[in-house]
Formats: structure tokens, C-alpha cells, sequence
């Protein structure tokens, strides 16, 4: 059996990233940045000249892939040829294609089997948008972080990016493979009126008193 995995999936922008981070060293857990993975793989095949709607070079160019993924102390990272990525996952162009990158399903197995393995040796807090329903679809520990349009994009905007936010949230939910939806037995937490403080402090104690 597998240490315990926190899942929180939710909307772009919707905070999951801080709070499931600071959950992770709250529990002393790994953070793992599902969404990097996917930004990483975007940033690469627009790197090589490839349009990302060509799936099909795409999927060609995924066996030899130069992308591994590891961890800096309890945090992942992405590396390309040994290289951590960072300036690179949060490019406009990053934006604009990872929801088309993400759709496509030979892209999500090898990313899921890169996530699956953060877990055989140590507890994960893991965050995304289907990492309730496809990644850990047993793992009890599930949460789906969200908070109202405006919300989120003035959230985006405080961190001075421009994110077409709702637009990836319509394609990831739209999209055949392992859409962008709420497992059902996930604890809805909207965070529109929230503190990050608050939502981390709600979050830690119901998974502490399950775990007790
Ligand atoms: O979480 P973040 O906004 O960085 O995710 C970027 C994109 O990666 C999402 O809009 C989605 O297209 C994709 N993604 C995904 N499945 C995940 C995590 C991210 O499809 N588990």
C-alpha cells in the first residue's frame, strides 16, 4: 500500500497551488505542481517548432522527451536536460497552449505515471485537475479548491500575469480525456471569501482528524 496522497484539483487560479504547498509542509508531505508537468511538456514542443494542435507530432515527440521530474528538498520540479524550468512554465505562450497540450491522452498517461511514482515511497500532497478522479481515484483525502470568476482573475492579475483563465477552464473541462471536474466524493471548499490562512487551517484539520 501506497503512504496517504492529499488530492486537491480545482479551477486555474483558484489558489490551489499556495494552499495545497503550504498544506504539504503543514503535514510534512511533498508538494507536487501537477500543473508544471503539463506547462513543462507545452513549453518544450513549442520550443521545437511544433504547433500543438499537430498531435500527432506531438505524441511523436514524447518517447524521447528530455523532461524529468524531481524534487528540490519536499517541492517537484521540472528539468529540461537537467535544467530546472521556471521562468519558462508561466510564459504567455505556456498559457495560450497547455490546455491543447493537455488534452491530448498519450500526453496525460506518461504525466500521470511520472505523478503516480512521487507517491510509492513518500505521502504527496498533490494538486491539479484530475488527480481525484484519474490520479488517485482511492485515495480518501480528496478536495476541489475553488472560488468565483472574479475572484480568481483578480487573484491572477495581483500576480501581475495575464492567464486566460476562463478560457483554459472551458477547454480543460470540455476536453474527452480526464476533463477538469469534481470527483464525487470531493470536499467542495470555495475560497472566495476566504484567507489563504483560513482555507490551509480548514483543509489540515479535517485531513488531520480523518487520519487520527
Ligand atoms: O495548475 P495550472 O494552472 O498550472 O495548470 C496548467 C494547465 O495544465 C491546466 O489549465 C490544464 O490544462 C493542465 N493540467 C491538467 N491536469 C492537471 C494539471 C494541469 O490538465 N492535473
Amino acid at each position: 500500500m501506497n503512504p496517504p496522497a492529499i488530492a486537491i484539483d480545482g479551477p486555474a487560479a483558484s489558489g490551489k497551488s499556495t494552499v495545497a504547498k503550504l498544506i504539504a509542509k503543514e503535514l510534512g508531505f511533498t508538494f507536487i505542481n501537477t500543473g508544471a508537468m503539463y506547462r513543462a511538456v507545452t513549453w518544450y514542443v513549442l520550443q521545437q517548432g511544433i504547433d500543438p494542435a499537430n498531435t500527432e507530432a506531438v505524441k511523436a515527440i514524447l518517447p524521447g522527451i528530455p523532461l524529468s521530474f524531481g524534487k528540490n528538498g519536499a517541492v517537484s520540479t521540472v528539468m529540461c536536460n537537467g535544467r530546472v524550468l521556471a521562468e519558462e512554465l508561466t510564459l504567455q505562450s505556456t498559457n495560450d497552449n497547455v490546455s491543447t497540450i493537455a488534452a491530448i491522452p498519450e500526453v496525460r498517461a506518461l504525466l500521470v505515471e511520472k505523478q503516480r511514482e512521487y507517491n510509492t515511497a513518500e505521502p504527496v500532497v498533490m494538486e491539479g485537475r484530475d488527480i481525484g478522479t484519474v490520479v488517485f481515484p482511492n485515495t480518501p483525502y480528496k478536495y476541489f479548491v475553488t472560488a468565483s470568476e472574479e475572484v480568481r482573475a483578480a487573484r491572477r492579475a495581483a500576480q501581475g500575469l495575464t492567464d486566460s483563465i476562463a478560457e483554459r477552464d472551458r477547454k480543460d473541462s470540455a476536453r474527452a480525456c480526464a476533463p477538469l471536474t469534481m470527483a464525487e466524493d470531493a470536499k467542495l471548499v470555495d475560497t472566495s471569501d476566504m484567507s489563504i490562512e483560513q482555507v490551509v487551517a480548514h483543509i489540515a484539520a479535517d485531513i488531520r482528524s480523518r487520519m487520527a
